[in-house]
């Protein structure tokens, strides 16, 4: 009889560092007993690591790309069960495909709900053993779940809005500072949206200088954010921790920030990266541009804050505005659509359709963005 309990953790491996995106998690102390934990790469996986004793895999996936390994595995094994959760399945995509495996079942429940024991009752852990060769000598990417939820969970285009999730707020690092795990540099990726005042004033006071430890979070431009920041350096007392500190701007105008509803102004963003520069974080973040209202007012702007934040930025990414289903700019263009954007069957939205005015003025603004940084990271399916 097959009684075999599998649990999936994904990892990639992404410009040479090892992204973990099955991270500390409550699940590992209380599943451990109850199955084996095995680390699938997500980008190669090994379809034959299932033995004939197999009889059902749990995994949590936080993507589609995650869910159509699982559906993979599933073709290749119908016999087996495969039980999908985690937060591709609580925000899901809808679903276009036809194809669905017949073995494959999803569950919005936790890991705790599952198996019947309260959520967050597990300690906290993660094991990396079985790859510790994979990892020894790399950048690994370490996720430590913070929210789901975005605090401010307003912008138009934003699949984090209005979303619930039931991760609990941890503010204590030691997990992480204490691990024996062995490699270059551990990435502590703090998954959230943007740290709130609280989760600021309570985690980042704990972050410590350590050769093999940097810190990676996202955060908005709130007026508090410069405050936040200094009480932090205060507190390292030169001891400077190593951070990727990443921010959304988006697109900074004042008439485009008021239309992304993103809720900051154009001086707090100035302020937040003044206080980036004057503590030296490495600072990163995402310009989005293919704005089909865009004006000429809003280029001047650009050229403005490009010289404004010059130096200010390591590293940027732009790219081209797409329509989520779900969100209010899926509404406002979906009679304006140039394209829709699939992902093996999964629906992702659609890329709104623009003018030739609009497209060249996206195009200067886009020019002015790529002085900002000397790193510039484009997706190759641009268009602009
Ligand atoms: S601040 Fe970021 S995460 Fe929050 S709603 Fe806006 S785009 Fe989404």
């Amino acid at each position: 009889m097959k009684t075999t309990k599998i649990f999936f953790q994904f990892y990639r491996n992404y410009k040479g560092a090892i992204i973990l995106s099955n991270g500390f998690s409550d699940a590992y102390s209380h599943c451990k007993n109850i199955g084996e934990f095995v680390w699938v790469n997500q980008d190669n996986p090994d379809y034959k690591i299932l033995g004939s004793s197999v009889s059902v895999v749990f995994v949590s996936c936080i993507s589609c790309e995650q869910e159509i390994v699982v559906f993979n595995y599933a073709r290749l094994h119908s016999d087996i069960q495969f039980i999908i959760g985690g937060p591709a399945v609580i925000n899901p995509f809808k679903y276009t495909r036809e194809d669905f495996p017949e073995n494959v079942i999803e569950t919005k429940l936790s890991v705790e709900e599952y198996f019947n024991f309260s959520n967050f009752s597990g300690m906290w852990g993660i094991d990396v053993s079985s790859i510790k060769d994979i990892i020894k000598d790399k950048i690994v990417s370490f996720n430590y779940s913070i929210e789901t939820k975005c605090y401010w969970g307003k912008c138009i285009f934003c699949k984090y809005c209005d979303k619930g999730g039931r991760i609990k707020t941890r503010y204590d690092l030691d997990i992480v500072h204490n691990s024996d795990i062995s490699c270059k540099l551990k990435q502590i990726r703090f998954s959230t949206p943007g740290f709130n005042k609280t989760q600021m004033l309570k985690i980042l006071p704990q972050f410590i200088y350590q050769d093999d430890i940097k810190y990676d979070f996202f955060c908005r431009c709130d007026t508090f954010v410069p405050k936040m920041l200094d009480t932090m350096y205060e507190s390292y007392k030169g001891k400077i921790p190593q951070i990727k500190f990443r921010l959304g701007i988006e697109f900074p105008t004042v008439n485009m920030l008021k239309f992304m509803n993103k809720g900051f102004t154009l001086q707090s963003i100035l302020n937040t990266l003044d206080a980036t520069k004057r503590y030296n974080l490495e600072t990163y973040t995402n310009f989005i541009v293919g704005w089909p209202n865009i004006t000429p007012q809003d280029v001047i702007d650009v050229e403005m804050f490009v010289n404004e934040t010059y130096g200010k930025l390591a590293h940027i990414s732009i790219w081209r505005l797409y329509c989520p289903d779900d969100t209010t700019i899926h509404e406002m263009y979906k009679n304006q659509v140039e394209e829709y954007l699939y992902h093996e069957g999964f629906y992702k939205g659609y890329f709104p359709e623009l003018s030739d005015k609009a497209l060249q003025l996206n195009k200067q603004a886009k020019n002015y963005f790529k002085l900002c940084s000397k790193i510039v990271n484009e997706p190759d399916k641009e268009n602009i």
